[in-house]
């Protein structure tokens, strides 16, 4: 069962680097500014200065400042996954019958995905400049709990329109301010976060697609091969059916890229429908997640410092499902009234 712990491992790698990624583009910079900390503390006299300085050089580079290494990851682990895809799985499950159509259906996604992907990097997300500072004033209310009134952004020295946040990564205030996204380089704010809700739902759609299919061929082949229905002789001379394990291992040791490429795109799978999921609520609620995050902090510094003193924040941008959606789709400042 060596493959098993091999593959596990394997899996538990994935896992977390994709965990690690995801927490990272919510701004969660804080927890690996720690992370960092930690590990040069512990590593840090193993490991000459020049170095140390190199990778503290690294680091602040990646998690501080615009970069391309998410983007370029991104589409590197696209073309291995499609690369296997269209290797292995597309011939074999061509000749195995499949209809085209199903075949087709992951290239289809990718070029969808690769139209959003485009838009989200290269888009405007609702930069907040002194030419449209005024009109974005008046686009919503100050809430009066997350947004105040009259509060200046010391770097843009303009007063912050409600729902803005000055990224500290692109060092620009931006209206109605969702996150920084390293996988596409650019920040998700009131013009770009439809292009993103989309560039998501594609992305999912490819890893469900490329999954189903893989899964199918898989199945496929172990029914050809009459694995269900494969025995083994047990310790005391008995013939024994053969368990899933035992055609999970068969299958890995025939076509292991396969079954290494299916377990990263599972796992991408269930990664990305609990990310869009979360999207989900935040546009049926017309939250950003920045409101969301600032929100949950306020919550838990108001419990620390009083158990008793737990209020609600009143939402007062949500308008309802159909309202909420249609300003995703249609931003209020490209409406007619606002130009
Ligand atoms: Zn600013
Ligand atoms: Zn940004």
């Amino acid at each position: 069962m060596d493959f098993l712990i091999l593959f596990l491992i394997y899996l538990a790698i994935s896992l977390s680097c994709m965990v690690v990624a995801i927490k990272f583009s919510r701004q969660s910079r804080e927890c690996f500014t720690r992370i960092s900390h930690h590990v040069t503390w512990m590593i840090g006299p193993m490991i000459p200065r020049w170095m140390q300085v190199a990778v503290q050089y690294a680091l602040h580079r990646l998690i501080h400042q615009r970069n391309s290494f998410f983007l370029a990851l991104h589409l590197l682990l696209e073309v291995a996954v499609y690369g296997e895809y269209s290797w292995e799985v597309f011939p074999y499950s061509l000749e195995l019958g499949f209809t085209l159509s199903i075949l087709l259906m992951p290239y289809i996604l990718l070029f969808g995905k690769m139209y959003f992907f485009y838009l989200c990097c290269t888009s405007d997300p609702g930069i907040i400049s002194p030419s449209n500072h005024k009109q974005l004033l008046k686009v919503y209310t100050y809430d009066g709990t997350l947004y105040q009134y009259a509060r200046v952004c010391s770097t843009c020295k303009l007063v912050k329109p409600a729902r803005s946040k000055h990224c500290r990564v692109c060092n620009r205030c931006v209206h109605r301010f969702d996150h920084h996204c390293v996988w596409v380089n650019n920040c998700i704010g009131a013009l770009n976060i439809r292009y993103f809700l989309f560039y998501l739902v594609t992305l999912l759609g490819m890893a469900a697609a490329v999954g189903t299919v893989t899964i199918r061929f898989l199945v496929q082949v172990a029914l050809m091969s009459n694995l269900p229905q494969a025995m083994y002789v047990n310790a005391e001379g008995e013939h024994e059916p053969v368990g899933v394990l035992f055609i999970v291992q068969k299958l890995f040791l025939t076509f292991p890229r396969i079954l290494f490429m299916l377990g990263f795109t599972l796992l991408s799978f269930f990664l990305l429908a609990g990310y869009s999921a979360f999207h989900l609520f935040l546009v049926m609620t017309n939250q950003t997640s920045n409101e969301w995050y600032k929100y949950k902090n306020s919550c838990r510094c108001r419990v620390d410092n009083s158990r008793t003193d737990r209020r609600t924040w009143e939402n007062v941008y949500h308008r309802g499902f159909i309202t909420n959606m249609k300003e995703i789709i249609c931003p209020v400042t490209t409406q007619k009234r606002f130009r």
